[in-house]
């Protein structure tokens, strides 16, 4: 007889892996299944955790690990710098970038946080091993897989050549840009790529740090004509990451020093630890789901990385879809809840690909005027034009609040009128945030004085929903979903028993 699990997760990144911790905290088990043995330390990849994705994190209770992780302290910088070179000369500067300067705004629960992947991916390793529902194993590949009217029967192949077929409940790929799954149920991705090479570069130089003259940044962003492209800091030791843009594979692997030394403006000693050439994809999948089968996180939708969007968008994938999974499995929402992941979740990719290609459209090529690297008075003369351009055409993508925090699932079918978005937040005592009250499933939240309070207790206890009341008069009267987004507010028509009903996917 088969292996049967109610969930299989192909892919242990971090959006696979976020998906089964999803499911636990709704106490459903899920198995991932991972061909890497370890994390890919040395492709640091996505730098930039959302303050929604560290919400996200708080929930589960591991925001504080993975601070505790990064290399970078969330206090040590919230700045973008724009210079001629690393060592070069300021052309102007972005504060309060990417959300890391939210700590103890009521706008969030938590401020973003610079951390790389791998360090991501090793706390969701560790939480899943110390998880009683979610399972990682790693070695094995999913290859194929079969969907029938009660399952799916996957097949798995380890990297000694073993296969191992699983039957499932659901399955979800999670299995990135390549995706096995997606190809399985016949999905393609619709969009395009720029063309423009990028080549990523980490590097160690030591006592470099010392040398800089612009202070803490999470990025250091080259106007140089001759070799444009960006420089940060992994860690507060002499580990570096750069990308050089407009270079080849070829000329970047012939010759990886010289770029890292244009960059910085100097003939620095460093040591090449690892390099990624890589393009740029607006890519979203034609569909993200079967009746079965479910796509998330890079398998479902690729952006350019210009605002940090790709990962984080894939764990409000993670979020949405996991929950209902556990909903439809724990007995409470009827299985067509799960359509709605597709409807709400594409729109959100196909928002955040639009913002990050609008970020990529002016570039460190692109305001690089040549008179920057010339003598001080043609520096003086071009830097007033360019700082301008920079400002006006780069802020959007440090300051991102509004769609970071601010998509909405209004117009979904769980929706009612205009709500959709995520609960306003608020700070209820030292440390202590509206969001650590409310409940695993739905929360009703506001005045508990409201005559609509009974009618939606009994709603629920009806209908087998679980719903807690939190009362926090500044809310008026809302209903939150699992996900922390609001499905009701009050001044919308309708019984608690439709409202309900709707909001966990019963069609009206
Ligand atoms: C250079 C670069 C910089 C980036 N910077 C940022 C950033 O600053 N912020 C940000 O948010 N995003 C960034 N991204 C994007 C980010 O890296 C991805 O969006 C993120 O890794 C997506 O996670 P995922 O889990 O969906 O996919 P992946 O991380 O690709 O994980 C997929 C997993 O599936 C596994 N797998 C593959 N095939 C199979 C199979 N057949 N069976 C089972 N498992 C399989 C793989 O081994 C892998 O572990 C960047 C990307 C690049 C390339």
């Amino acid at each position: 007889m088969n292996e049967h699990v109610p969930v299989l997760v192909a892919g242990g990144g971090p959006v696979g892996m976020a998906t089964a911790l999803e499911l636990a905290h709704h106490g459903v088990p899920a198995l991932v299944v991972e061909p890497r043995a370890e994390v890919s330390w040395l492709r640091p990849r996505a730098k930039t955790t959302s303050a929604r994705t560290m919400e996200l994190f708080r929930r589960w209770g591991i925001a504080g690990r993975v601070r505790d992780r990064a290399a970078l302290p969330v206090s040590w910088s919230d700045q973008a710098v724009f210079a001629t070179a690393l060592l070069g000369r300021e052309i102007t500067r972005f504060h309060g970038c990417f959300g890391l300067d939210l700590a103890g705004d009521d706008r969030a629960a938590e401020p973003g946080q610079q951390i790389g992947q791998p360090a991501i991916e090793q706390v969701l390793r560790e939480t899943i091993a110390a998880s009683p529902h979610a399972r990682l194993e790693t070695g094995w590949s999913l290859v194929s897989l079969a969907e029938d009217d009660d399952g799916v029967t996957a097949v798995l192949s380890g990297t000694d050549g073993t296969a191992r077929e699983i039957r499932a409940d659901y399955v979800v790929g999670a299995d990135g840009a390549w995706s096995k799954v997606r190809e399985a149920i016949g999905v393609v991705y619709e969009g395009s790529a720029d063309e423009r090479p990028n080549f990523n570069i980490v590097f160690r130089a030591p006592g470099l740090a010392d040398r800089v003259p612009h202070g803490p940044a999470v990025h250091y962003w080259v106007l140089n004509a001759e070799q444009p492209g960006l420089v940060g800091r992994l860690d507060l030791n002499d580990l570096w990451w750069c990308i050089a843009q407009g270079v080849t594979r070829e000329e970047g692997e012939a010759d990886p020093l010289r770029f890292v030394r244009a960059l910085v403006g100097d003939a620095v000693d460093a040591e090449i630890v690892a390099t990624d050439p890589w393009t740029a994809k607006m890519l979203l999948a034609q569909r993200y789901a079967t009746r079965r089968v479910f796509l998330a996180g890079d398998a479902a939708h690729l952006n350019p990385p210009w605002g940090g969007h790709g990962f984080n968008t894939g764990i409000g994938d993670a979020v949405n879809l996991g929950w209902k999974l556990a909903a439809v499995r724990n007995g409470w929402a009827p299985a067509a809840l799960l359509a709605s992941y597709e409807a709400e979740r594409r729109p959100i990719a196909a928002r955040t690909i639009e913002e990050a290609a609008r970020n990529m459209a002016t570039l460190a090529p692109e305001l690089a005027d040549p008179r920057l690297t010339g003598t001080d008075a043609e520096f003086a003369a071009a830097r007033p034009a360019v700082a301008r351009a920079v400002q006006t055409s780069k802020d959007g993508e440090f300051h991102s609040l509004d769609l970071v925090l601010g998509y909405t699932y209004q117009g979904s079918p769980l929706v009612a009128g205009a709500a959709g978005g995520r609960l306003a937040h608020a700070w209820l005592g030292p440390g202590e945030s509206l969001y650590d009250r409310l409940g695993r499933e739905f929360t009703l939240v506001g005045d508990m004085g409201r005559p609509e309070v009974a009618e939606f207790a009994k709603a629920a206890d009806d209908a087998g929903v679980p719903l807690e009341l939190l009362h926090h008069p500044a809310a008026g009267l809302a209903l939150v979903r699992p996900d922390q987004h609001v499905a009701w507010a009050a001044g919308t028509p309708g019984t608690a028993r439709q409202i309900l009903r709707r909001a966990i996917g019963h069609p009206e």
